[in-house]
């Protein structure tokens, strides 16, 4: 693979792939910029890996500091089983009597009752138990999978984010079996308080990449940051895109936490109407300024399928959105298509909200 062309507009060499899903493009020519410096820390299940631009002009043992500690207490905050607020807080939603939250808490509950109400209920951060059911409440995820008999009993009365009632800072549970689970957005609250604080250790311009879940803040002079979009059947580079300043690209796919069960991949994003593993689609990517929306709109288009997705693109506000297909074709929103440079040859077509399909375009 050879580097395209720099843009037009864009005076350096400069042409950046930081690979979503950290992964890097050994032998291709996209080492990190000498320019910049990086620092990695490990938190979600995943390595974090901030890039400061310009090199050699950051106090970088402090921000090491500063901002491992503040991932090591959003990681204890929002952890789905592991004892700690989130834990606490669910156990007394099921108790069912009005409580005072913790404010870090409430943030991510605002949020995922609108996204919950948003997109009918696919993207529901209530359903923590239907997600532990399927051995994902572990740090090595494993089967088996549910009997059919426990999914039935799971899907009767299933709840929703509006089971829970807020009220100023408090909360009070109406559904037993609700659950949070905020794995589906939380790592876009956590990229963008992890910019803030960076921008208040006197950084201008980074990027902070969680496992392939990203977010810029200001860019490099002369050049923009682009980005490797992930090819989910393959270690390749499928696409690159380049990112301004503000932006967060978000991937969600069936290549990231599962298990093989009987020859079948049980992944980790659930479809709330078979509550099983979503299937259709193999991986959906969303750019958008709002690193929440972007994290849960794509674990929603995931789930919403091959059909469904640009629907629920728009539906979210989510104009930039890419899927790709079990056979490997890409589908895009015409806003992102002329911001994606395809790394190799790919079929691929526009999808609208409004047209259920559309003709090759590459
Ligand atoms: P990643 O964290 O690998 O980027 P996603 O953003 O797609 O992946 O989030 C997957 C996580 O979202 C799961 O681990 C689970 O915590 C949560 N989740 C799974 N299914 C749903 C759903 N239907 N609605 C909301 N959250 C979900
Ligand atoms: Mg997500």
């Amino acid at each position: 693979m050879t580097a395209p062309p720099a843009a037009p507009g864009h005076a350096g060499p400069g042409f950046w792939l930081l690979l979503l899903g950290a992964l890097w493009l050994a032998g291709c020519t996209d080492a990190p910029e000498p320019d910049t410096d990086r620092l990695t820390f490990y938190a979600f299940g995943t390595i974090v890996d901030v890039t400061l631009y310009p090199a050699g002009v950051h106090d970088l043992l402090r921000i090491e500091s500063e901002l491992g500690a503040d991932l090591e207490a959003m990681h204890d905050l929002w952890h789905a089983w592991e004892p700690g607020p989130l834990v606490r807080t669910n156990d007394l939603l099921a108790a069912g009597e009005a409580f005072s939250a913790p404010p870090s808490i409430l943030t991510l509950v605002e949020r995922a009752q609108e996204l919950d109400a948003l997109t009918g209920g696919l993207f529901n951060p209530a359903l923590g138990r239907l997600v532990a059911a399927w051995g994902f409440h572990q740090n090595e995820a494993a089967g088996p999978p549910p009997t059919p008999a426990t999914l039935a009993a799971l899907l009767e009365d299933p709840p929703r984010m509006a089971d829970i009632e807020r009220e100023g800072t408090r909360l009070r549970g109406r559904h037993p079996e609700l659950q949070l689970d905020f794995g589906g957005l939380a790592k876009g609250l956590a990229i963008a308080r992890s910019l803030e604080r960076l921008a208040e250790l006197g950084v201008e311009h980074a990027i902070v990449n969680a496992g392939g879940d990203l977010m810029t803040m200001g860019r490099p002079a002369h050049r923009a940051w682009r980005i490797g979009i992930r090819d989910p059947r393959a270690a390749q580079v499928l696409a690159s895109v380049e990112l301004g300043s503000g932006e967060a690209l978000f991937t969600s796919g069936d290549y990231e936490r599962g298990y093989e069960w009987e020859g079948e991949r049980m992944h980790h994003v659930i479809d709330p109407r078979s509550g099983r593993p979503a299937r259709g689609l193999t991986s959906a990517t969303v750019l958008h300024d709002d690193p929440v929306l972007a994290d849960a709109a794509a674990t929603t288009l995931m789930i919403a399928g091959p059909d469904a997705w640009p629907r629920y693109a728009r539906r979210l506000g989510a104009e930039l959105a890419l899927v790709t297909l079990p056979d490997g074709t890409v589908e895009l929103t015409p806003a992102i298509a002329s911001r994606v440079e395809f790394q190799r040859e790919v079929t691929s077509r526009i999808r609208t909200a409004e047209a259920a399909g559309a003709g090759l375009t590459r």
